[in-house]
């Protein structure tokens, strides 16, 4: 049975708010990297929602990427689902698909090989929501030193 803490999940698609649930209640990649190359943090004040991420970068390679956080079940699970798709990945490729994401949410891209990610796109129907499902996206893209113009919010 659902608790009321996971809050109301703005997705209307069952599958895809079966995933987001999932990623929320048995998170992926949760916790801290030993050792890591760097940590970063950042809030959303419109929801409460935290997202820390440590990582750890082997030559050009994320090599191991982990959260920590708590609020609203999209925030957590977005973060999930972003630390998941990128782990392993080179770093240009992880700063791409973060983008990708972002574009689905912010700028009506086509969700474009996000695996898991893609069930967050009905997100964008709730603008108030948006900067739930951005926020580890945010976080990712400065700790990869990936801001662009336009990419601070
Ligand atoms: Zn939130």
């Amino acid at each position: 049975m659902l608790s009321v803490q996971v809050g109301i999940t703005p997705v209307d698609d069952d599958l895809y708010r079966e995933l987001i649930l999932d990623h929320y209640r048995n998170p992926r990649r949760r916790g801290s990297v030993d050792d890591a190359d760097g940590s970063l943090e950042a809030d959303n004040p419109l929801c409460g929602d935290e997202i820390t991420l440590t990582w750890r970068l082997d030559g050009d390679r994320v090599s191991e990427i982990a959260f920590t956080g708590k609020g609203c079940s999209i925030s957590q699970a977005a973060a999930s689902m972003l630390c998941d798709q990128v782990a392993g990945l080179p770093r240009k490729d992880a700063v791409e698909l973060a983008r990708r994401y972002r574009q689905m949410l912010v700028a009506d891209g086509r969700p474009d090989e996000l695996g898991d990610l893609e069930a967050l796109q009905g997100v964008r129907a709730y603008p108030v929501r948006v900067k739930c499902a951005t926020l580890a996206c945010s976080v990712l893209l400065r700790a990869l030193d990936a801001v662009q113009e336009g990419d601070a919010a």
